[in-house]
């Protein structure tokens, strides 16, 4: 942690879908903080309200969702208390976000360079079209692609490029915080591997934070600092990544989650999920949202939401760590 001010800073925020069945309680008095040069991972099973939260603090909430509580700050500033016109210059300019799909995320008849000059003079309108096009040229160079891919157009390039270009056009006017949503999901392991050393080296030139999203708790783990893990649209437990390993006291989700990381024994590989499925948001369970699946449930589980506890090396929402010290929110 530091002293220095959160460049994110989450306060008991909610977030629902209106459906025809009732509020989908994708969010659910959500408390987080990212400071500056920080990368924290945010992880859980598909569902679990990740990109939700994502799609909230970029203030991209689209149809029938929106925030039913909190407050949500970046550098200081409440984005949802900005008007249209603020909001557009402070997107892009202070916070980004690299989206899940690359090929949805470029325009597919506009080229590559087309593409990062209208970001910069659209978010930048200071800026000329010549700055712009030699930006252009910079940025690729930063993630490594070719310049002369500024004339291709997205489907002229290999899903790891697109995904660099992407992280291009995120990183174009140098915010101070940058949301990757599962960025690397759709791309082979080598590629992957290769994306996330990028991102790495970018960010230590650059110096942005970083909330890196993804149900991959080893990409996460190796990446970020701290790890926040969520279930049901609640952080269960933000964590040091380093201590992120069996035999350290952990949340009971995140013991599941890190056996179901698939391990060697000697001639086969094994994984072991974590029985049962998420519960349903429209109506979440009285107590912990975990114990219908949870091997050590009691039956204050069923009745009690449990509070906060501060360990050693992280926060814990569970009824088993009542001998460490309560805490207000992580
Ligand atoms: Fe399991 Fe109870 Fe802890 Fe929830 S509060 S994780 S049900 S032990």
């Amino acid at each position: 942690m530091s002293d220095r001010k959160p460049v994110l800073e989450i306060e008991d925020l909610s977030v629902a879908y209106q459906t025809a069945n009732g509020l989908v309680n994708a969010v659910n008095d959500v408390n987080l903080k990212v400071y500056p040069e920080e990368i924290v991972g945010l992880v859980g099973e598909s569902g679990s309200g990740k990109s939700t939260m994502a799609y909230a603090i970029m203030r991209l909430l689209k149809g029938d969702a929106f925030v039913t509580k909190g407050h949500i700050k970046v550098m200081g500033e409440d984005l949802y208390a900005l008007s249209p016109k603020e909001l557009r210059k402070f997107r892009w300019n202070k916070i980004s976000m690299v989206f899940q799909s690359a090929m949805s995320a470029l325009n597919p008849v506009m080229t590559v360079q087309t593409q990062i000059v209208d970001t910069l003079t659209s978010h930048r309108p200071e800026m000329s079209k010549a700055e712009a096009i030699k930006r252009a040229g910079e940025l690729l160079d930063v993630v490594r692609i070719d310049r002369k891919h500024l004339n291709s157009y997205p489907h002229e390039l290999s899903g790891g490029m697109r995904q660099r270009v992407v992280i291009a056009i995120a990183i174009a006017l140098s915010p101070g915080f940058v949301i990757m949503d599962e960025p690397t999901t759709a791309l082979d392991v080598v590629v992957q591997r290769s994306i996330l050393d990028q991102i790495r080296e970018i960010q230590q030139v650059e110096k942005f934070a970083v909330l890196f999203i993804s149900h991959d708790f080893s990409l996460v783990a190796e990446l970020a600092s701290q790890v926040a893990i969520m279930y049901a649209g609640r952080i269960v437990e933000l964590t040091k990544s380093g201590t992120l390993r069996l035999g350290e006291r952990h949340h009971p989700y995140t013991e599941g989650l890190l056996r179901a990381i698939p391990h060697l024994t000697a001639d086969e590989v094994v994984i072991e999920g974590i029985p049962g499925t998420p519960p349903n948001l429209v109506n979440l369970p009285s107590g912990c949202a975990f114990y219908p699946r949870c091997p050590l449930a009691t039956d204050e589980c069923r009745k009690a939401r449990p509070n906060l506890y501060q360990t050693d090396n992280a926060i814990i929402e569970c009824h088993l760590f009542k001998g460490d010290r309560e805490v207000q929110h992580v």
